[in-house]
């Protein structure tokens, strides 16, 4: 039996398109590309390359685009950065309640070494950011309000261009992780209204340990590095560049962008497919967040009466995510969930499945199968 892959939103399969051009890269150039001579130049020629092709995913500046290790290194730059650099008197930060851990860490931290202050905007039972409540936290020692564009876990979108006047009518930055939204449905940066956008690779069948934080000239001078070394990237985030990365990302990036539309018409009609019919052969199937205001690849499932943990545990060779991975293996309920006013029973017999690029028709047809007998299965056993 094959294995079916339904963990887009943890990791998206590297496209092989991709690996050719991280494989040339990695076996063909030789040098850094900090240095002077022709290794080096032809180097920075690959990267300035991958910086043209990312800005296009999100029609930004490729001057604008800062790599980094990953979207969890660009949110920490994002926050820690801007914090650093700001003034005393306007250190308050307003993230949303149901930010990836690399915001909310991050800004957990900062608030408790009393470098910011910090709220949490709460969001509608929907799954995205509630407005009036933003607007009533605005102040002017707002130095940011950061919110992502999808939530990794439901999919669910927020509205960007609302929150983007709401925080500049205060003269707050903009900070939008939109880690797993761009490549799926169209972003633009000027649309948005975003000051500071964090990106990942591997959400977007790039090469995993890359992302970027991409930024318009006048925020990128209101930050202050994090690592220092160097003084790659603006002088904002010192280290000598992985170049086969951000080939693979650019590469990656060019891809996404070219077959978005294709792709994601494609996707959606496969996840509602599996909704469907998860919802037509079990019983108490209930979806979590707004349905008609998310991702098109993804679905946050209550099997109402089964354990998310057992189900998943039956469910071999089918791979689904218990909340978000990247804190799964906690018992914690769901975060996002919780915030969303669902309670701990309804956080526990929650799935994401996450599709994407390679997932083909067959693939749901197991999926739907597996699900439906693992979910019974655990329902008899209670
Ligand atoms: N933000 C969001 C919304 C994510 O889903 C993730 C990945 N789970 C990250 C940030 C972290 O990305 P990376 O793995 O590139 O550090």
């Amino acid at each position: 039996m094959g294995k079916v892959y339904l963990d887009y939103n943890a990791s998206a399969p590297v496209d092989p398109r991709v690996a050719e051009v991280v494989y040339a890269t990695l076996t063909q150039g030789i040098g850094n590309a900090s240095s002077s001579h022709a290794y080096g130049r032809s180097q920075a020629a690959l990267v300035e390359t991958a910086r043209e092709q990312v800005a296009g995913l999100l029609g930004a500046s490729p001057g604008g685009v800062l790599f980094t290790s990953g979207a969890t290194e660009a949110n920490n730059l994002a926050l820690c950065g801007v914090v650093e650099a700001a003034a005393p008197e306007r250190r308050r930060l307003l993230i949303s309640a149901v930010e990836h851990a690399s915001v909310k860490k991050a800004a957990d931290r900062l608030a408790s070494r009393a470098q910011a202050k910090l709220d949490l905007i709460p969001v509608h039972p929907s799954g995205s950011v509630n407005l009036e409540a933003l607007e009533e936290m605005l102040d002017d020692d707002v130095l940011a309000v950061s919110v992502m564009a999808a939530n990794s876990e439901t999919g669910v979108l927020n509205p960007l261009p609302e929150i983007s006047e709401r925080a500049h009518s205060v003269g707050a930055l903009f900070h939008c992780d939109a880690t797993q939204h761009v490549g799926r449905l169209r972003f633009d940066v000027s649309e948005a209204g975003a000051d500071l956008v964090s990106l990942s690779s591997h959400k977007i069948c790039g090469p995993g340990g890359m992302g970027a934080l991409v930024g318009s000239r006048a925020a990128l001078r209101k930050l202050s590095p994090v690592i220092h070394g160097g003084g790659q990237e603006r002088g904002l985030r010192s280290g000598s560049l992985n170049v086969a990365g951000a080939a693979g990302f650019g590469a990656a990036s060019e891809i996404a962008e070219a077959e978005r539309e294709v792709e994601s018409a494609r996707v959606a009609a496969l996840r509602d497919r599996l909704t469907d019919k998860l919802t037509q052969r079990l019983e108490g199937v209930t979806q979590n967040g707004d349905v008609s205001n998310r991702l098109p690849n993804t679905a946050n499932i209550r099997f109402a009466g089964a354990d998310a943990e057992a189900v998943a545990a039956n469910l071999d060779p089918v791979a689904v995510s218990l909340g978000s991975a990247c804190s799964s293996g906690s018992p914690e309920p769901s975060a996002v969930l919780m915030a969303m006013g669902l309670d701990e029973q309804a956080s526990y017999e929650s799935l994401r499945f996450s599709l994407g690029r390679f997932t083909t028709p067959e693939d749901v047809e197991l999926a739907v199968k597996m699900t439906v007998k693992a979910v019974q299965f655990v329902r008899e056993m209670t």
